[in-house]
């Protein structure tokens, strides 16, 4: 058994991952500055004997130097997330994303961690092939539009990884997340899942940007989380980028209409452009499907739950927040 690092545990996907590896019998600290994490998120775990939770920004060095101490294994999760969030506040992004990681990965050169690095399919950018593999080109939009910010800043993380581990032998792992959901998610930094949820379940109307015939695939959380520590446990996924997710597309236009039917059908769903919704600045991907050939060879299998059940758990948690008044 190990003792973990979770930088940004009492987030979406940290807070799950913290279960996970408590549940194996890790002992984890969490590093989180409850910006776009929070405390509630915890909530299951907060007295756990072998949890212990480190309030603090991962942009301060010294905090860094001494949270990593006496750990075996970092999971760096912490970072600026949220297409609403980064167009609304680059400068933020950048300097979560870069600077920080950059100084994690030379303190586990010294210290001799074992390092997962959460990266995500934004760093394709918008790459028009209809699935990307791990080595497809990185195609950003202008440095005026502030939405490259996040996946540049990403790809930066990623050179900067390999790097370590070409040059000192820093036993790194790269996942590539690609539309992370499930319960605790939520729509304030715009996730489409958890801001069409709340909007039928408040009666409607769901809000559908442009035409709806954006294309995602969205995975389950839980089965995130597995593969992200299945990784850490297979050699052959040392130094190398996996894509992490589902496969199985959906448009933005059926997802909202599969909500609705779910929680009402009587839910209305508009559609907007996206100029009302980001700013005029704003370009989206209308296509994101990863290829998963080299996830499944590594591992034997890939994030498979049906949508349906991901929507139906979402829905069923969400419900039974809005119960006791959350
Ligand atoms: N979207 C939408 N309504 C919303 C939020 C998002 O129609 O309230 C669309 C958005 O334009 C995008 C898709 O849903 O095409 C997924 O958006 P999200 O921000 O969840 O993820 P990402 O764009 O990073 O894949």
């Amino acid at each position: 058994m190990a003792h973990c690092l979770v930088t940004g545990g009492a987030g979406f996907i940290g807070s799950h991952l913290t279960e996970k590896l408590l549940a194996q019998g890790h002992e984890v600290t969490v590093l989180d500055d409850l910006s776009t994490g929070a405390r509630d998120n915890l909530r299951s775990i907060e007295n756990h004997p072998r949890l212990h939770l480190r309030v603090g920004s991962i942009t301060d060095p010294v905090l860094l130097a001494d949270v990593v101490r006496g750990i075996e294994v970092i999971y760096h999760l912490a970072a600026a997330v949220g297409v609403k969030l980064v167009a609304d506040d680059p400068v933020r992004t950048i300097e979560t994303n870069i600077y920080p990681t950059e100084v994690l990965l030379r303190l586990a050169v010294q210290g001799g961690q074992k390092f997962f690095l959460a990266s995500t399919s934004e760093v394709y950018g918008k790459n028009p092939k209809p699935q990307w593999t791990e080595e497809e080109d990185l195609q950003f939009g202008a440095t005026s539009r502030p939405r490259w910010a996040y996946g540049c800043s990403k790809a930066i993380d990623e050179f900067l990884a390999l790097a370590y581990y070409r040059k000192f032998g820093l036993k790194v792992v790269i996942g590539r997340f690609f539309n992370v959901v499930g319960p605790r998610q939520v729509g304030h930094y715009g996730m489409v899942i958890p801001r069409f949820v709340d909007q039928a379940l408040a009666g409607g109307p769901i809000v559908v940007y442009d035409d709806g015939e954006q294309i995602r695939c969205f995975a389950h959380v839980g089965e995130v989380a597995d593969t992200v520590m299945r990784l850490m446990d297979t050699p052959a996924a040392i130094g190398r980028v996996h894509n992490i997710g589902s496969d199985k597309p959906v448009s933005i236009r059926d997802l909202a209409a599969e909500i609705a039917r779910r929680v009402d059908s009587r839910v209305q769903i508009n559609f907007i452009p996206y100029g009302q919704a980001y700013g005029d600045d704003f370009e989206d991907i209308r296509r994101r499907v990863p290829d998963l050939t080299r996830l499944q060879q590594t591992l034997g299998s890939k994030p498979s739950k049906p949508l349906g059940d991901i929507l139906d758990e979402i829905i069923a948690h969400k419900r039974a927040q809005l119960a006791s008044g959350g």
